[in-house]
């Protein structure tokens, strides 16, 4: 059984090619979202996802986050007092993901078709094979994500010369991507990014409004204890502002509650040079491939973060249509993946 696996730098994800269709794998926890985090226990045992991401906090010398975006460099992460590559923190979650695959499907699992960002170098790229070698997983095909997400749209499918932008917001990065069909090949035209914007920023505006509206003094940032709550209760107003109108914003301060509301329009105002810079990517897109946003055929949503309906809307405004959201963007990638993971195993 071939699996596919999306690799993020917040979460990850895997699902298989079964009776015709993309199927997602849930974790232990019964999760499809599996955080890419890792931390060891005092005892030595390695604790992947959810349990890893709780010790971010209260363990941080022993836990580690976003190790992606170190891939292929010679950066290491110490945990513990031992020193990791980044591909071997990536490979304890390829690990806990083909062992999640393993008991859901019954059956082993050698070999993952695994996604990469499409500007991933060749060093990157080949320190992802090896993370996939490690954890046991045969990687022959790496899949870059914006085709995954273009794959779960049926892009393969199309007979005549088709176009999709692939529109990526994650937690930490943003990548545009324009992908073209012609002939049967599949192309990436265009790719462009910015890896310092993603939903963290959006919360992080969140944050410094609850500190302005409050006119919290900046000495209260450096209390760990409040930021954490803090950070925990705008998460949820920010995911609350995806589905409602208006959210409250409430943290407890030396035994007195601290709240504010915040509501679509005062949360978008608060965010509104984050939505200025998820334009120029975009352009720069276009403008490489030499295209206009009315010679585009679909507009893909990926990440989390383009739950928002900030997001949304300025996607609709850019160009002129509604994106197609027939997939949870959060899970597109990881479902393109196993339709090559289905592809690859008809050969
Ligand atoms: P990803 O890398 O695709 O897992 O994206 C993670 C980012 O998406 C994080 O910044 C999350 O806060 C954000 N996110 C996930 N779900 C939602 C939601 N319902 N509303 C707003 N942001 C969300």
């Amino acid at each position: 059984m071939i699996i596919g696996i999306d690799l993020g730098t917040t979460n990850s994800l895997v699902a298989a090619w079964k009776d015709g269709r993309s199927v997602l794998i849930p974790n232990a926890l019964g999760e499809m979202l599996t955080p890419s985090c890792v931390s060891l226990d005092e005892d030595g045992t390695v604790l992947v996802g959810r349990a890893a991401r709780e010790r971010l906090q209260t363990h941080p010398d022993r836990t580690a986050a976003n190790f992606k975006r170190y891939m292929g460099s010679d950066k290491t992460m110490v945990l513990a007092g031992r020193a990791f590559r980044p591909e071997e923190l990536s490979s304890l979650v390829l690990r806990a993901l083909k062992a999640d695959a393993e008991a859901f499907l019954g059956e082993p699992v050698e070999e993952a078709v695994v996604t990469v960002p499409a500007y991933f170098s060749d060093a990157q790229r080949k320190a992802t094979r090896a993370a996939g070698a490690l954890a046991g997983l045969r990687v022959d095909r790496l899949l870059n994500e914006p085709t995954a997400a273009a794959l779960a749209y049926g892009l393969h499918q199309q007979d005549s010369e088709t176009r999709f932008l692939v529109f990526d917001l994650g937690g930490g990065t943003f990548d545009v991507s324009i992908l073209e069909m012609f002939d049967g090949v599949m192309e990436v035209r265009a790719s462009a990014g910015d890896n310092f914007l993603g939903g963290e920023d959006f919360l992080q505006a969140l944050v410094n409004l609850f500190f302005e509206r409050l006119k919290l003094s900046d000495s209260l940032r450096r209390d760990s204890h409040f930021m954490q709550r803090l950070l925990a209760a705008a998460e949820r107003a920010k995911r609350a502002l995806s589905e409602q109108t208006r959210a409250v914003l409430s943290v407890e301060h030396k035994g007195k509650p601290l709240s504010l509301e915040v509501d679509e329009a005062l949360f978008e105002s608060a965010c509104a040079t984050l939505l200025k810079r998820l334009r120029l990517p975009v352009e720069r897109a276009l403008r490489d491939a030499n295209l206009r946003t009315v010679m585009l055929d679909n507009i893909v949503l990926a990440g989390g973060a383009t739950r928002m309906p900030m997001v949304r809307r300025l996607a609709t405004t850019m160009f002129g249509r509604f994106p197609a959201i027939d997939f949870n963007p959060d899970e597109v990638v990881a479902m393109g993946a196993a339709i090559q993971a289905g592809l690859k195993a008809k050969d």
